[in-house]
């Protein structure tokens, strides 16, 4: 009841175009969620997600959900989710995801999921890691468990600057370490993150959680950049 004079006062909009939303949508409108573009990367084990991982990492999987277009409503989303505080596009992403990987044969020995920690004076200013809403969407769903604690970032200050040439060279702020334990050992890692541009960040993330033993990484992105 009240939700439906706030409702009446302050309509709902679609996250995707900014339309009014109708009263059985919620979060994104029927016509945007058939216009997303997406990329079927889950049909094809090959995709270009995972060609991006060749020769720098190892990984059982990689896949994004949607394509990035500057101005797309993938981009709108993607704004929405990061600057404008709507982590419930996260995890209407991340139900809809779901469903299409868990017809993926490799994924099914995946059991922790681990978001791209966001860099710590971000989260202050932001208050909330993007991808947390989808990575818990896809780990309730999946039946996974989702795990915040385990990958860290360490922050490189600028007097370090001789360290890590390559991380600079490729815009990295900032490397990664794991809090390991023996829980940990012989695991298959979910690693997820919003948009796959160059792949850097995720690359080194897996490069740190390599680190334990045993571990096995696969991907998963919301987006990825069409190049
Ligand atoms: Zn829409």
């Amino acid at each position: 009841m009240l939700k439906s004079i706030i409702n009446l006062f302050f309509p709902k909009t679609c996250c995707g175009c900014n339309s009014l939303l109708l009263t059985n949508e919620k979060v994104i409108c029927t016509e945007c969620r058939h216009k997303i573009p997406l990329t079927n990367h889950h049909l094809n084990i090959e995709n270009e997600a995972f060609k991006k991982f060749y020769g720098r990492t190892p990984v059982v999987h990689a896949s994004a959900f949607l394509y990035f277009h500057k101005k797309g409503i993938v981009q709108e989303l993607i704004h929405n989710l990061k600057y404008r505080g709507h982590q419930e596009i996260g995890e209407i992403l991340g139900s809809w995801y779901a469903a299409d990987l868990k017809e993926v044969e490799v994924l099914k020995t995946v059991d922790w999921v681990i978001p791209v920690p966001l860099h710590k004076r971000k989260y202050k200013e932001r208050g909330y890691n993007q991808v947390s809403t989808f990575g818990k969407s896809l780990a309730q769903e999946l039946n996974l468990i989702y795990e915040d604690t385990l990958l860290l970032r360490t922050s490189y200050s600028t007097t370090q600057s001789k360290k890590n040439r390559v991380a600079r060279s490729e815009g990295i702020e900032s490397a990664f370490d794991t809090d390991y334990s023996e829980q940990h050992h012989n695991k298959h890692f979910l690693l997820i993150d919003d948009v796959i541009t160059t792949g850097a960040t995720l690359e080194s993330c897996s490069r740190a959680l390599l680190k334990i033993p045993g571990a096995k990484i696969s991907i998963v992105c919301m987006a990825i950049a069409e190049s």
